[in-house]
């Protein structure tokens, strides 16, 4: 957990932005966790993960909002760019209509819902 000065720092390392996406975020939505309210909402990103021997202090990390911290997880710089060029292969395709776009968008669909049933059971507890 971090201090207000600690999270402030982090925040203002990238003018409050996320630095992966560059959307906006709200300071006071740090650590935010209402699926409701998630514009905004950001988290510290470790720039060098955790699990990786990461340093958990602020110098070791960039503010990212929630939805693209979750979608890196723990992906480190191939894998991560892996992803992206599958993506948008994936998104070409969809624009497409081609058959293969559409077995992915019925995918994608799939995996939203999924992800949100999923989360809002924790969630529904905490509330
Ligand atoms: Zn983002």
């Amino acid at each position: 957990m971090f201090t207000g000065n600690a999270l402030a720092l982090i925040f203002q390392k990238t003018e409050g932005h996320c630095h992966f996406c560059g959307d906006p975020l709200i300071l006071k939505k740090y650590g935010c966790k209402n699926i409701n309210d998630l514009n905004g909402a950001w988290e510290a990103d470790h720039v060098i993960q955790r699990a990786k021997g990461g340093k958990k202090e602020a110098d070791n990390c960039l503010p990212a909002c929630v939805y693209c911290n979750r979608l890196r997880w723990n992906r480190k710089g191939d894998n991560l760019r892996e992803v992206l060029l599958l993506g948008l292969i994936a998104k070409d395709q969809m624009k497409k209509s081609s058959p293969i776009g559409k077995t992915l968008t019925g995918l994608m669909m799939k995996r939203l819902t999924s992800n949100e049933r999923r989360r809002r059971k924790p969630l529904s507890v905490q509330n």
